[in-house]
C-alpha cells in the first residue's frame, strides 16, 4: 500500500460527503417546498429555491463529469448557510405567529445536515452552521437565548472532540502507512543486496539491467570473474576465512570500477559486473585493475604442498549486442573457461577467442 491510495481512500470520502451534503441540502429544501401535511400550499422561497438548484446543480455535475477536481467543501458549505440564514429570516415573520419553535427547528434543520454529513469536516462544519446561526440569535432577540444556546454549544462539542480524534487517528494512520512504505522499500532493497558481500545478488543486477539496458548511449560489457582455487582455500583455510576473503575481493573488485558500473556476486565466488557505456580498450583496462587490486590484497593461498602463491581470479569478457545479456553471459563465460586453462589470474576477451566461437552482430 502506498501513500498515495491512502490519499486517494481520503479524496473519495471527500467525494461522498460532499454528495451526501448536498444530497440533504436537496431533501430538506424540497421538504420546505412541498405542500406537506399541516400546510396549505407550496412556499416558494427564494432563497430555498435557489438552496435547491445550487445543490442539484452541483450534485448532477459530480455525478455527470466523474471529474477528479471536486468543488470545495468549505465555500459551498459557506453559500448553503448563508442561504438557509436568508430562508429564516425570510420565513420568520410570516411563520412566527402560529408556530412559535420555528427559529429552533429552523436550526435543527440546518444541524441535521451538517451533523451527518460533515461531521468530520469541522471547518465546513462550522461555516455552515454560522450565518443560521447568527440569524436565529438576532431574530429571536434573546427571548430563548438559553434553548438556542444549548442547540449550538453542545453538538459543537462534540464535533469539536470527534474532530480533534478524528485529526489523531489520521495523523497516526498516515505515519503507519508511510513506515510500511519505507520498510517495504527497505525489505526490496535488501532482498536485491548479498548479505556476505553487500554486492547486488542476481535480482539486484536484474533490476538494475532491465532500466540499464533501456536508456544508454554507449556499449556494455560483461565482465565474469571466477576465484581461482577456492574450493583448496576453504580446504586449507577454512570456510570462515573462506567467507573473509570472499568480502575483501567483493571489495577490491568495487574499488577497481566506476560507481557507475554494476558489480554482483552472480554465484559462490563468482562476481559479474557490468561496465556500462565503455568501449573495448576500457573495459579491458578496467577488468586488469580489478585483476591487480585483487593480487595487491595479498592474501594467502597455498593451494598444495608445492606451490605458496595469493588469492587471485581469472576473468571473462564480453560486449553486450542488441541488449542479448544472457548471450554477452555465455561468451564471457567462454572467455572465463578459455583463461582458467590458460593457468588463471588471467583475463580474456571473448574476441580475443577463435572466431567461428564468435556469432555475428553489432555492438549497442
Ligand atoms: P577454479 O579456479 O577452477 O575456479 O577452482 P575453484 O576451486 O575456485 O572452483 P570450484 O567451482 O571447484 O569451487 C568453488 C568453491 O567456492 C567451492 C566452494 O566451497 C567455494 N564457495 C562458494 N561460495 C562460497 C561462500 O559463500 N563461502 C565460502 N567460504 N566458500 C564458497
Ligand atoms: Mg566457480
Ligand atoms: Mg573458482
Amino acid at each position: 500500500m502506498k501513500l498515495q491510495s491512502y490519499d486517494e481512500l481520503k479524496h473519495s470520502k471527500y467525494r461522498l460527503s460532499l454528495m451526501l451534503f448536498l444530497f440533504l441540502n436537496v431533501a430538506v429544501s424540497l421538504f420546505c417546498l412541498l405542500p406537506f401535511s399541516g400546510r396549505a400550499a407550496p412556499v416558494y422561497s427564494p432563497p430555498v429555491l435557489l438552496v435547491t438548484g445550487f445543490s442539484v446543480a452541483l450534485l448532477s455535475g459530480m455525478i455527470i463529469t466523474r471529474k477528479q477536481k471536486l468543488p470545495l467543501l468549505n465555500p459551498v458549505a459557506l453559500i448553503l448557510g448563508a442561504l438557509w440564514a436568508w430562508h429564516i429570516d425570510h420565513r420568520y415573520h410570516e411563520v412566527f405567529y402560529f408556530d412559535g419553535s420555528f427559529l429552533i427547528i429552523s436550526l435543527l434543520s440546518v444541524f441535521f445536515i451538517s451533523a451527518i454529513a460533515l461531521s468530520d469536516y469541522l471547518i465546513a462544519f462550522c461555516l455552515h452552521i454560522t450565518p443560521p446561526v447568527i440569524t436565529v440569535l438576532l431574530l429571536d432577540d434573546g427571548q430563548h437565548l438559553m434553548t438556542i444556546l444549548f442547540t449550538i454549544t453542545l453538538p459543537l462539542i462534540g464535533f469539536s472532540l470527534h474532530h480533534l480524534m478524528r485529526r489523531r487517528f489520521d495523523t497516526f494512520t498516515r505515519r503507519l502507512v508511510r513506515q510500511l512504505y519505507e520498510e517495504k522499500e527497505s525489505f526490496s532493497d535488501l532482498s536485491m543486496l548479498d548479505p556476505l558481500t553487500g554486492l547486488y545478488n542476481r535480482r539486484g543486477l536484474k533490476n538494475r539491467l532491465d532500466t540499464l539496458l533501456e536508456n544508454h548511449a554507449g556499449s556494455h560489457y560483461v565482465l565474469l570473474l571466477d576465484i581461482d582455487h577456492f574450493k583448496a582455500y576453504n580446504d586449507n583455510y577454512g570456510h570462515a576465512m573462506g567467507d573473509q576473503a570472499l568480502a575483501r575481493v567483493s571489495v577490491a573488485i568495487r574499488d577497481a570500477v566506476r560507481s557507475r558500473d554494476v558489480v554482483t556476486r552472480y554465484g559462490g565466488e563468482e562476481f559479474l559486473v557490468l561496465l556500462t557505456n565503455v568501449n573495448a580498450s576500457m573495459a579491458m583496462k578496467l577488468a586488469e585493475r580489478i585483476r591487480q587490486h585483487v593480487v595487491d590484497l595479498k592474501i594467502p593461498h597455498r593451494f598444495n604442498t608445492q606451490v605458496s602463491t595469493h588469492v587471485t581470479l581469472s576473468a571473462g569478457i564480453a560486449p553486450i549486442f542488441e541488449d542479448d545479456f544472457d548471450r554477452a553471459v555465455a561468451n564471457a563465460d567462454r572467455a572465463l573457461y578459455v583463461a582458467k586453462n590458460q593457468g588463471r589470474n588471467t583475463i580474456l576477451a571473448w574476441e580475443a577467442l577463435p572466431k567461428l566461437t564468435q556469432p555475428s552482430g553489432s555492438l549497442v
